[in-house]
């Protein structure tokens, strides 16, 4: 019997009916004669509730005790997910991450998954059970419960539907993925289809609707995610492998990275080595940092500059300042006021003047561009949060991202030429 595994998102089970609408929508599947797992997240904002609970009995709280908090969210839906369906007649099962041995590293807050014994979940679906799994969490090999990052049921999802060789539906607050976040920019437009790779940019850059660390995982198992509506039956996105006739399209989306910080480390000393040390000390403290230039300052000095997300701020600020400490006259400046707006398309490997139509829609609307960078597929430019929105909602413009696309080649790149 071929499987399909469902993930329903926080809104989408935010109180009992939508619970029940869900479970309906799992037995839908099953009368269909699929095997079906569910994949739950926490109701509603349960998530952001316990985070500011954490943050009334503590400044910091330990990351440790924060997993062992935020992992209770998910396991409020999945005994209730699994009481409606038998409520309404059909047997179903719950299991937390532990319980499915879904291992993780030790990486508190944001671990990774290393393996999933899904025997268990195999047993209860051929006994003809609907399978529910708490998104979001996994344990380490010493059974201490870990999270893998906010969004990360996403991950469960798609690790879940890879190990089974299952269908992959993500059931969200959305019909599918847009062009840009639709609650930003009105005119955004839906999409049939994205590749993996434009869809790994975009979450990456700010796209929240999917993990990034989930698209990661499609693309190296290939498997393919139908993101869509749990209100609605409509076909929504498809997130799959890359077509020739992708590359026709220039531009397939925009995103917004709302909160974003940046770190200046002045008279670094220009020998080699020095990078490493400090790049070194950052991902010891599983810091992701982006967006980095090393300019030389004089032959012996150096500044480098990189961006963390902004809740990585306080752990960053902390690693540079005991840098500082070691490397004698280096200064550290932090910014806490920044966002970032990228485009993404994987027909900008073969087509011009993709950056040029990006600064000049942010030149004429007198919004000054902070930093750029760029890749094959994507360019970004970091503005002043306060003007992110707008900016977004510029560069889907100078795009036509609102218009169906042609889909016909117009100046072709060259190899080598600037975008
Ligand atoms: P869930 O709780 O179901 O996981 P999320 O709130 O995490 O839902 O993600 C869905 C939200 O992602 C949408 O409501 C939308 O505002 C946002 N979003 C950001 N970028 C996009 C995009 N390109 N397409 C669709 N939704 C997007
Ligand atoms: N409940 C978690 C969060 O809000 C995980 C998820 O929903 O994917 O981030
Ligand atoms: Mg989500």
């Amino acid at each position: 019997m071929n499987a399909v595994v469902m993930k329903f998102g926080g809104t989408s089970v935010a109180d009992a009916e939508k619970i029940r609408a869900a479970a309906r929508r799992a037995i839908r599947a099953r009368r269909r004669g699929r095997q079906v797992v569910m994949v739950v997240s926490a109701m509603g904002k349960t998530t952001d509730e316990l985070h500011e609970l954490a943050g009334q009995v503590t400044d910091s709280p330990p990351k440790r005790e924060m997993d062992q908090l935020l992992a209770t969210g998910e396991q409020v839906t999945i005994s209730l997910m699994a009481m409606a369906l038998q409520q309404m007649g059909w047997p179903a099962i719950s299991f937390t991450a532990g319980q499915i041995g879904l291992i993780t590293d030790d990486v508190h807050t944001k671990a990774r998954i290393k393996r999933i014994d899904v025997q268990r979940v195999r047993r209860e679906l051929d006994a003809g059970r609907i399978v529910i799994v708490a998104g979001f969490q996994g344990v380490t090999e010493k059974g201490a419960v870990t999270t893998l990052g906010r969004g990360g049921s996403n991950v469960t999802l798609v690790a879940i539907a890879a190990s089974l060789a299952a269908e992959c539906e993500n059931y969200t607050d959305v019909d599918g993925i847009y062009t840009a976040d639709p609650r930003i920019v009105p005119n955004a437009r839906k999409l049939d289809r994205i590749s993996y790779d434009e869809m790994l940019e975009l979450a990456s850059l700010g796209a929240s609707v999917l993990h990034n660390r989930a698209v990661e995982f499609a693309k190296k198992y290939d498997v393919p995610i139908h993101v869509r509506s749990s209100l609605t039956h409509r076909k929504g996105t498809m997130i799959v492998a890359e077509t020739e006739e992708m590359e026709r399209i220039v531009v397939s989306g925009a995103a917004l990275k709302k909160a974003l910080a940046r770190i200046t480390l002045k008279n670094v000393p220009d020998r080699p080595g020095v990078a490493a040390s400090i790049f070194h000390a950052l991902a010891a403290a599983n810091i992701v940092v982006d967006d980095i230039i090393q300019t030389e300052t004089t032959r012996k000095l150096a500044t480098v500059a990189f961006t963390v997300d902004l809740p990585d701020l306080p752990d960053a600020r902390k690693v540079c300042r005991e840098l500082c400490g070691t490397m004698k006259g280096m200064t550290a400046e932090f910014e806490d006021g920044l966002a970032k707006v990228s485009v993404v398309g994987v027909g900008m490997r073969v087509h011009t003047g993709v950056a040029q139509r990006m600064f000049a829609a942010f030149g004429k609307a007198g919004i000054n561009i902070r930093n750029i960078t760029t890749s094959e597929i994507k360019i970004s430019c970091i503005v002043d949060r306060a003007e992110g929105p707008k900016a977004l909602r510029l560069v889907h413009d100078a795009f036509d991202l609102g218009k169906t696309p042609t889909r016909r080649m117009t100046r072709s790149r060259k190899k080598g030429q600037i975008r």
